[in-house]
Parts: C-alpha cells; sequence; structure tokens
C-alpha cells in the first residue's frame, strides 16, 4: 500500500508529519510517498497543484493532506492560492462524499459550550454531498436588470444516480457503525429535497438492516444541540451537510481535534478539518490529532483496518484522559506539551496496550 502525504503549509507540515509518524508506527510496511500542495508548491512550481502532485495520486491508495494556506499568498491570482490547489485537488480525486465524525471525548467536556450532560455518548458522523448542489448548479450568476435592481442567483440540482452514490456510502458506514441513520433534507419545501427523500428510501430496501428517518434540516440543526447523541450517521446534500457539520464540529471543542475524509470510487483524500494556522506555525504548539485521527479514517474506510483504527483512537482518548494536552486544550490540563511531544504519548501508549 503507498499513502501520498501532502504536508502543505504552516502546522500543515508539523501535523502531517506527525500522522506519518502514527501511520508508520501502526503499519510499518505502509510505503509513504511524498508530494506538494499550496503555497509551497506555488513557491516550488508556480501551481498550488502541481501536475508531478496529480502523477503521484495515481499511484497511491490513499492521501494525507496536512493544510493549506498563509497570508503570503493572499494577494495571488484566484487560480494560484493555495486553496485552489486543494480545491482542484477534490475535484481531481472526484471525492464526492465528505465524513465529518463528531465524537465527544470524555476529558474534554469542559472544551464544549454545551453542558456535559448533553454531551454524553455523542458520537455520529455527518455523510456530506460535496461535489454537487447549489455549490456547482448551473445557471449560476449576478445580472443587473433594467430598472437599476442588481439580482443573484444560483441552482440547486441533484440527479437520482448523484443520490444513489452518496446514499450507498452512507448505508455502508451505517452498517459498520450502529446501522442507524438519519437523512436530512427539505422536502417540505424543495423538489430536490423530495427526489432526495425518494431515492434514499430506494437505496435503504437493499440495506434491510439499517434503521432510516429522515429529518428536515431546522430541526436536525435545532437536535444537535438539544441532544446530539440521538444521532449515528447523518446523511445530507453539500450546502445542508457544510452547515451541519460546522454545527456538530463545536459540540467536540477544538478545531485541532477534527478528522475528516472525503471519498469517492478512487482513493481517499484524509485531512484535519483546521488549516494552516500562520499565528502558531513552526512553533510547535499545533494539536496534531485532527490529523493523527484523520489517519485512523484513512485505516478504517480505504484499508478496513477497524482493529487498528480503533487503537489509535483509544490511545488518543487515553492520553486525554491522563491531563495531557497542547494548548488549544489547556483548560483541565495536568500537562501542556507541544506537537511532537502529544504525537510522541499518542505513539507510546500504544505500545503500552
Ligand atoms: P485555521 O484553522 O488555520 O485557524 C483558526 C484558529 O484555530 C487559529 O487561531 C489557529 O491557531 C487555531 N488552530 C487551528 N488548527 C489548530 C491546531 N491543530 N492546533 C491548535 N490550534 C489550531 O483557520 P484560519 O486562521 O481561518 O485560516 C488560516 C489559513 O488556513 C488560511 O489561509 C485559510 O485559507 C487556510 N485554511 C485551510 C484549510 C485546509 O487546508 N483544509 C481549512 C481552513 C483554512
Amino acid at each position: 500500500m503507498k499513502i501520498l502525504i501532502l504536508p502543505g503549509d504552516g502546522i500543515g507540515t508539523e501535523v502531517a508529519a506527525c500522522a506519518a509518524g502514527v501511520l508508520k508506527h501502526v503499519v510499518p510496511d505502509m510505503e509513504l510517498d511524498y508530494g506538494l500542495i499550496g503555497g509551497s508548491a506555488y513557491e516550488a512550481t508556480g501551481s498550488p497543484l502541481p501536475e508531478e502532485t496529480k502523477t503521484r495520486i495515481a499511484t497511491a491508495n490513499a492521501v494525507l493532506l496536512g493544510a493549506v494556506g498563509g497570508t503570503r499568498w493572499d494577494t495571488l491570482p484566484q487560480d494560484k492560492k493555495p486553496e485552489a490547489g486543494l480545491l482542484g485537488l477534490r475535484a481531481h480525486m472526484q471525492v464526492f462524499a465528505n465524513l465529518r465524525p463528531a465524537r465527544i471525548f470524555q476529558a474534554l467536556c469542559d472544551a464544549s459550550s454545551l453542558k456535559g450532560e448533553v454531551l454524553s455518548g455523542v458520537d455520529l458522523i455527518i455523510v456530506r454531498e460535496l461535489i454537487g448542489g447549489i455549490y456547482f448548479g448551473k445557471p449560476r450568476g449576478v445580472e443587473t436588470m433594467p430598472d437599476g435592481t442588481r439580482r443573484a442567483y444560483n441552482t440547486l440540482e441533484y440527479s437520482s444516480k448523484e443520490i444513489e452514490r452518496i446514499a450507498h456510502k452512507a448505508f455502508g458506514i451505517a452498517l459498520k457503525r450502529s446501522a442507524k441513520l438519519t437523512s436530512v433534507d427539505k422536502a417540505n419545501v424543495l423538489e430536490s429535497s423530495r427526489l432526495w427523500r425518494e431515492v434514499v428510501d430506494e437505496i435503504a430496501t437493499g440495506y434491510p438492516s439499517v434503521e432510516v428517518s429522515h429529518m428536515y434540516v431546522d430541526n436536525c440543526a435545532m437536535q444537535l444541540i438539544r441532544k446530539p447523541s440521538q444521532f449515528d450517521v447523518i446523511l445530507t446534500q453539500n450546502l445542508f451537510g457544510d452547515i451541519l457539520s460546522d454545527e456538530a464540529s463545536m459540540v467536540t471543542g477544538s478545531l485541532g481535534m477534527l478528522p475528516s475524509a472525503s471519498i469517492g470510487e478512487g482513493p481517499g483524500l484524509y485531512e484535519p478539518v483546521h488549516g494552516s494556522a500562520p499565528d502558531i506555525a513552526g512553533q510547535d504548539k499545533a494539536n496534531p490529532i485532527g490529523a493523527i485521527l484523520s489517519v485512523a479514517m484513512m485505516l478504517r474506510y480505504s484499508f478496513d483496518m477497524e482493529g487498528t483504527a480503533h487503537k489509535i483512537e483509544t490511545a488518543v482518548e487515553k492520553v486525554l484522559s491522563k491531563g495531557i494536552r497542547t494548548l488549544d486544550l489547556a483548560a483541565g490540563a495536568r500537562k501542556i506539551v507541544g506537537t511532537q511531544e502529544m504525537t510522541d504519548c499518542i505513539i507510546q501508549e500504544m505500545e503500552n496496550t
């Protein structure tokens, strides 16, 4: 198996190195390749997503990304910016399903803005359609009417094929978890949501052991704060998923803790949710856990190595419960450590178990 590591910029390089260290520890014969993306790629090649990186993706079984971006590239033309490299990468890899778990680590209950009793038992995953819907629908545009009024419009459309492929992914994930799936839409108002609901029900007949329910997006936004533990797999379209996944992530506390996966038919893309954090880059202050948990997601979703994925997650849980924290989780810490020491502690914990 070959993993392409794209460290990117800022703390991306630091957390990617830590995640690669953990990966090498748990699967020593995994081959690691390295490529450029983002601002550092632009500096070296003039492009934030060089052709050479695309060539390397073609021979990889999965891609692990750090983060991209930084103020020094903010004034570049849009297509040369680091973020254009990341969007280009997702489109190039045709990853249509974005998976964002939100799981509460008991030791971090204090880091959330919600009460401890609401957080207890939260372990959900949002499966968001990533390359369709209103962000991509055409026609789109801005125009000025003859009377001078400005008008802007976007198109929200989904085909049954797009819904089917994301629904299959979500049902497959539900089977690996507690077999409970909530499909979120706005079927009381939107035709695209009525089709979404119909197709999800059709696909559900092929997964009789999965308990399926439908929920309107406004209710879901409320339920995520009222009782997040009621959810297991949430399946939804691009726009709703974008908003709900950020809402759900706040349940868990720090941005530095959050992993993500984007998958399609080919190799998956795994990355922490956070950006390149220029304010703390190069200071050994970044929390590497989001990147390390992204490795666990890679092992689970790309290689079916549930046991090894679980081993990483358990080690993270144990280290946190000992009060060992990076600076972003300082409240309630018994010992503050840097990026590398946190990684060493997690690896040590895996060796001890
Ligand atoms: P950011 O996620 O980089 O940082 C937001 C805040 O969270 C900062 O205070 C930062 O120090 C803190 N933070 C983030 N990750 C952390 C970690 N692992 N440990 C400890 N603290 C952490 O978001 P931003 O400041 O809005 O953006 C900075 C740059 O990153 C921009 O160029 C932006 O475009 C880019 N960005 C990239 C991605 C990505 O690569 N996926 C995502 C978001 C933003």
